[in-house]
């Protein structure tokens, strides 16, 4: 990644999270809050036109709302109530009359006003017991917000609202913000922002859209309009590319696209080694839509479902009643083939305003899944409800997220069994037997693996937040990005141990981290002795492929050397090494 502040620079280096090549114009966006500093007196004259400036940016915000509401793209249009209760916002007299008095009485100018009238709301919201009333503030300065740049004459830069063939260029994306994309304009984005298993770099991937994270200062060298070729394979953003680069770039697309149909010809074969071992290979989703493209892959079911971006997208708890429909639907779609439903993962770097996480200094070591889960039980309990009232529509599993030790099992356990007696005394059918299993994701998991492995049904190593809790790294940090290596000995070491204390309990064991949609990895964790692969869909026909030209002999006997080997680089290296003509086929499709 460069560093340098040359406003005339022309090639920027980044991090490639998501593979493909566009070429379009910039549209740059601006995430920031709006910090509106200036405050001033009005003269006493003046003070009808300051009332009126501001009811002015009252209309213009409620009619952008009621547009934003009416351009929702489908998938998301059953949360418009979201936008309603702006609307009511900007109606009730809460917020716009005491502004208004506040002009009058103080004689201020109507930024500081607003200001001044959302501290004091906020004042009120504090003082309420419940927490989700409580925490409707949000909303409230979410509004107030969106009327400041009004006020202040600046544009909103909504992602849905985008109406043109683009490459978003922000600082920083949520995997909020990346759900609300309209992916029908979108056709990339660039960030200054994020590593290789930041969940908007993840939801790229599965949106199938390209993206580069990890540039550092892009929205510094980039203006808005500027044209942009993006190599999401490579992570190369060049700026205003002369007509030559343009072809050149070209050429590359068409090749991909080549490569990519003839892998897609032989995506349904399973994944079986010239010895006849055979290894399943799952889909990672995090949405019901990516159903059918990870059929279409040739994935073997859904080895890991990110359910929290329905909550992100809703931007709250959605009701019972849509969980069930969902996960219902991802059941019987993928029937016979198993669904893993993972109950939620909010925290870390998925949070909802409203849920309180967002203010915590560390989010990663904080009130994240299954330990805000536990916390906030009606929001657990009402996912637990649906995942089993879905249960009898197809194969599914349930599986919690960031286990550290024994005493959250028995504690999420023991909800689950009270909501089993509830859907009992209701008569509603569900699965008694759903399979129960944990993601091995903490140290703390894979040093008590043998203990944990009598408590559930199966594991699941999730790699992501493993590589970041064992080498101390933080997965969506540009800087410490070179140090995500799931080749580093310490890494393969608690793989092996997760897998070996899975076998000794006959568990199923499965790798649902970003490590299993590595071509390079494939032989690594073949021998190892893993059951199941869960990746992003569209990385299956490679991983397939490579899986269908190794023997399970050759790769046990690879493992012992590669298990003597000191360094992450050795073992790359040797891998390297070993795939030989293979490799050059990977470049034109990895990332
Ligand atoms: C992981 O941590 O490896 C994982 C699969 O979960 P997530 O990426 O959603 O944290
Ligand atoms: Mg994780």
């Amino acid at each position: 990644m460069t560093s340098d502040r040359d406003k005339n620079i022309s090639k920027l280096q980044g991090i490639a999270v998501s593979p493909g090549i566009i070429i379009g114009k910039a549209r740059l966006v601006d995430r920031s809050s709006v910090k509106i500093l200036y405050k001033y007196l009005i003269n006493k004259e003046k003070i009808h036109l300051e009332v009126e400036r501001f009811k002015e940016s009252l209309r213009t915000t409620k009619n952008q709302i009621i547009a934003l509401k009416n351009s929702m793209p489908d998938q998301i249009k059953s949360h418009a109530f979201i936008l309603d209760a702006h609307l009511m916002i900007i109606d009730d007299d809460m917020l716009s009359d005491s502004t208004v008095n506040m002009i009058m009485k103080e004689k201020i100018n109507a930024e500081w006003a607003l200001k001044k009238s959302v501290q004091n709301i906020r004042q009120l919201f504090d003082q309420i017991d419940d927490e989700y009333i409580r925490e409707r503030i949000y909303d409230v300065e979410n509004v107030a917000d969106r009327i400041l740049r009004n006020l202040a004459g600046k544009e909103q830069n909504d992602l849905f609202e985008i109406n043109e063939r683009v490459i978003i260029v922000a600082h920083y994306l949520s995997p909020e913000d990346t759900s609300s994309m309209n992916i029908a304009k979108v056709m990339g984005f660039i960030t200054d922002v994020g590593g290789l298993t930041s969940h908007a770099a993840i939801m790229a991937k599965s949106l199938k859209i390209p993206a580069v994270v990890g540039l550092e200062s892009v929205t510094y060298h980039v203006q808005d309009g500027m044209l942009l070729i993006v190599d999401g394979n490579t992570g190369e953003v060049i700026l205003n590319p002369d007509d030559q680069t343009i072809i050149e770039y070209q050429e590359k697309q068409l090749r991909r696209e080549k490569y990519e149909s003839s892998m897609a010809r032989m995506s349904h074969l399973p994944a079986e080694t010239v010895d006849g071992h055979k290894i399943a290979i799952r889909a990672n989703i995090e949405f019901l839509e990516e159903v059918a493209a990870a059929k279409d892959h040739g994935a073997e079911g859904i080895g890991l479902y990110r359910t929290e971006f329905l909550y992100l997208r809703s931007q709250g708890i959605p009701a019972d009643e849509e969980l069930f429909e969902d996960y219902r639907q991802v059941a019987e779609i993928m029937m016979p083939d198993p669904v893993t439903i993972r109950t939620l993962d909010l925290g870390g770097d998925k949070f909802l305003p409203d849920l309180g996480s967002a203010n915590e200094m560390n989010p990663a070591l904080g009130l994240r899944a299954i330990r805000f889960c536990l916390k906030e039980k009606y929001i657990f309990r009402s996912q637990l409800r649906a995942i089993l009232r879905a249960s009898v529509y197809g194969k599914i599993r349930m599986m919690f997220p960031m286990i550290s030790g024994l005493q959250e099992i028995f504690e999420a356990k023991g909800v689950l069994m009270e909501v089993m007696e509830e859907l009992d005394r209701e008569n509603i059918a569900f699965d008694k037997d759903i399979p129960v299993g944990i993601m091995i994701e903490i140290p703390s998991a894979v040093a008590v693996a043998d203990m944990l492995a009598q408590e559930v049904d199966f594991f699941s190593i999730g790699t992501n937040d493993l590589i970041q809790y064992a080498l101390a790294i933080d997965r969506s940090n540009e800087h410490v990005a070179y140090m995500y290596q799931p080749f580093h000995p310490a890494i393969l070491r608690m793989i092996r141990q997760v897998v070996t204390a899975a076998k000794d309990h006959e568990l199923e064991i499965s790798l649902c981290g970003e490590m299993a949609g590595d071509p390079l990895c494939a032989g690594i964790l073949l021998g190892l002795g893993i059951d199941e692969l869960s990746m992003n869909a569209t990385t299956i026909p490679a991983v397939k492929k490579i899986i269908r030209t190794i023997s399970m002999e050759d790769a046990r006997a690879d493992l012992r050397k590669i298990f003597r080997l000191d360094t992450a680089t050795k073992v790359r290296e040797f891998i390297v090494s070993k795939m030989g003509p293979l490799m050059s086929e990977l470049d034109v499709m990895s990332v």
